[in-house]
């Protein structure tokens, strides 16, 4: 596509970071049916799926399953969370196009999802990065980089150092996640400016949680300062099942039409999203939290018919 307006990249997590914190079993069939539908709506950077123990997370257990059925696979760059060693041995199995691990900022954090302190979780990406051997790139994803539901405030130092870490293994792109929506916008540009400032050569995306209800402030921001991918999930699906009140990430389709109404490039058919929006609530079986999908693109005319009907 050609265009003169400046890309941005969205890149949809709702797969993972949505269905995970999902208690009922999605099947198999329609993870990957719902990725396809994304995929097919424009979306082309994936975080499919999760490579954890099947124990820890029943409803990501079908991983592999997932990628294998997928049928536009090909339009698509696939991520995939792993954990440990076991889980990217798994993912490099599956096919996947890039291995995302991720150590929470906070000490408490970290032991509550990923039952470890900070420093063992920094030596498994270490092995984690031995096991993959440049098979594929790895992205270093840093939870609770905005805050923490058990500690407060995070200091930027806190996620200077796992990012040196992650620098040091040549990790090329990083993800700064507001894990329990704890971001605003004077900490996002704190943030951003101090790991611009020392890893200028690290692409940086920011992973937003709308659980205060000013993610797309956060994202505005972010954009302020030359930051051009974003993580966000359909419909807003989402949460932490391990953080207390942590309500779904950014919306796909209202950040969409942030972006194209702002005059970015995403690529996406906001329209075929929206379709996509609605058929994830209706599969999810209560409202979901995104209003584009509601409302519906910005010049949508009713008839005065309509607008008697809605007073009626
Ligand atoms: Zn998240």
């Amino acid at each position: 596509m050609t265009s003169s307006r400046p890309e941005v990249r969205v890149t949809e997590v709702g797969t993972r970071d949505g269905f995970q914190a999902e208690r009922e079993f999605i099947p198999t069939a329609v993870k990957a049916e719902v990725i396809d539908a994304l995929i097919a709506a424009g979306l082309t950077h994936i975080e499919a799926t999760s490579f954890v123990s099947p124990k820890a997370v029943p409803q990501l257990a079908d991983a592999a399953e997932v990628i294998a059925l997928l049928r536009r696979r090909a339009d698509a760059h696939l991520a995939a969370l792993a954990p440990n060693a076991r889980g990217a041995e798994r993912a490099l199995a599956a096919g996947v196009d890039e291995i995302v691990v991720f150590v929470s900022a906070s000490e408490s954090h970290n032991r509550a999802n990923l039952n470890a302190p900070i420093a063992q979780s920094l030596a498994n990406v270490g092995e984690v990065n031995e096991v993959v051997a440049g098979r594929a790139p790895i992205r270093g994803a840093v939870a609770c980089a905005f805050g923490c539901p058990f500690e407060g405030e995070v200091a930027v130092d806190a996620v200077l150092r796992i990012v040196d870490t992650y620098a040091n293994l040549g990790f090329r792109t990083l993800t700064l996640g507001d894990t329990t929506g704890m971001a605003t916008p004077p900490t996002v540009a704190r943030l951003v400016r101090a790991i611009g400032e020392r890893f200028p050569s690290i692409a940086t995306a920011l992973h937003f949680h709308n659980t205060r209800g000013i993610g797309l402030a956060n994202v505005v921001i972010g954009l302020e300062l030359g930051i051009r991918e974003f993580e966000s999930s359909i419909a807003g699906l989402g949460g932490c099942p391990f953080a207390p009140g942590a309500t779904g990430n950014v919306c796909t389709e209202d950040l969409v039409y942030l972006l194209e109404e702002s005059g970015y490039d995403t690529g996406v058919d906001l329209a075929a999203l929206i379709g996509v929006a609605k058929r994830v609530e209706a599969l999810i079986g209560r409202p979901l939290p995104g209003q584009v999908m509601k409302a519906g693109p910005r010049l949508r005319k009713y008839t005065l018919d309509d607008a008697r009907r809605a007073v009626g």
